[in-house]
């Protein structure tokens, strides 16, 4: 028997709690993991409270990230002991997730815990680092180079946000912080953000051309933080839009677009190939070491993850939370 974490549908409504469950309950897949840590992402919060959207199914197991060990693989490509992370493909969404002792997985969407690093490092990273990785990638790819000038990250405090900041600095980037929490300000700095900006600095930007500001934008939030991030970006400059954790609208013009050139990026981590998966991993080892990750993470409990969802949907946890899954 193995502990998990799972989403239960009673009346129409998504409860969470602590099970037992036989060896049986884990999901179709050829590669059984013993996992020893997961993460908390804000799509976890709304899993485990239950917000529509989520999870595709019930019950089921959240955690949209995991590290561990492999035990066994009927594929035959991982071996018995293998140190592994995954992120995404669907974990704690449609299939069941991390926030369980045991995962039952499809090989090809393992990743080899990279030489050198722990579980604790992989899912201090997990999705959130993982996504600002991509958006600092797209953005590298559409042109941005350090010099170029100023690149905002807005939801800065998050996850995501602060995670990318931590990268866009080790890059040499001039990073400019916004946020809706002044007292994270000294946060933001140690982190390498050259300036800290308020919310309202950017979501007030509501004309469809503002002025030329950002080289690049790493963008969490939506709604008007977005609209006002790409009305304000410069001429050929790149916007990497990940989250919105202020809305999902995006009331705008094309005006950036055809009269600035700018670029609109997506970003999407859980459908990301493998390949850009390794590359973004390999660089993740160099850029975000341990050291550099330990003032951004917390690491609590499994126990502890049905107090922490409303937290983290409130925008009130700082930067990464890791879940020890064996406390
Ligand atoms: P998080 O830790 O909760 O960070 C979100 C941040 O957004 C908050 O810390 C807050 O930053 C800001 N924020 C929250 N509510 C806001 C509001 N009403 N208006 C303006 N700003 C607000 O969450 P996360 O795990 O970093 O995820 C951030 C977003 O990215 C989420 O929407 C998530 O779904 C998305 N995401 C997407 C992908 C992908 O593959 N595309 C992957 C991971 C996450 P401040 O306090 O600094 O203002």
């Amino acid at each position: 028997t193995f502990r998990a974490l799972r989403a239960q549908q009673a009346d129409q409504s998504t409860h969470a709690e602590f099970q037992t469950l036989p060896l049986s309950a884990l999901p179709a897949g050829d590669v059984v993991v013993a996992v020893s840590h997961s993460s908390l992402n804000y799509k976890d919060g709304l899993a485990v409270l239950g917000r529509p959207g989520v999870l595709k199914a019930h019950p089921m197991t959240p955690g949209i990230d995991l590290a561990g060990t492999v035990l066994e693989d009927r594929s035959g490509r991982w071996a018995p002991g293998a140190p592994v992370l995954l992120t995404g493909w669907g974990i704690g969404e449609r299939q069941d997730g991390g926030y369980a002792e045991l995962a039952r997985v499809h090989p090809d969407w393992l990743v080899a815990l990279p030489p050198g690093t722990t579980p604790h490092w992989a899912m201090s990273v997990g999705t959130a680092g993982f996504t600002a990785m991509l958006a600092v990638l797209a953005l590298e790819a559409a042109g941005l180079k350090s010099g170029q000038g100023e690149v905002l990250v807005t939801g800065a405090a998050g996850g995501v946000g602060s995670t990318a900041v931590a990268l866009l600095a080790a890059a040499g980037h001039e990073v400019v912080a916004s946020t809706g929490r002044p007292e994270e300000a000294a946060y933001l700095h140690d982190l390498g953000a050259a300036r800290v900006i308020g919310r309202e600095e950017v979501s007030g930007l509501t004309r469809p051309l503002e002025k030329e500001r950002w080289a690049g934008v790493v963008d969490t939030v939506g709604g008007a933080t977005l609209a006002g991030a790409y009305a304000s970006t410069r001429t050929h400059g790149s916007v990497a839009v990940c989250g919105l954790a202020g809305g999902h609208d995006l009331r705008t013009t094309v005006f950036p677009l055809i009269l600035r050139g700018v670029n609109l990026l997506g970003v999407d981590s859980v459908t990301c190939p493998a390949e850009r998966r390794e590359a973004a991993w390999a660089r993740l080892t160099r850029d975000l070491p341990a050291a550099r990750l330990a003032p951004i993470t917390q690491t609590r409990g499994l126990s502890e993850v049905p107090t922490l969802a409303p937290e983290i949907l409130a925008g009130r946890v700082r930067g990464r939370t890791v879940i020890d899954v064996r406390r």
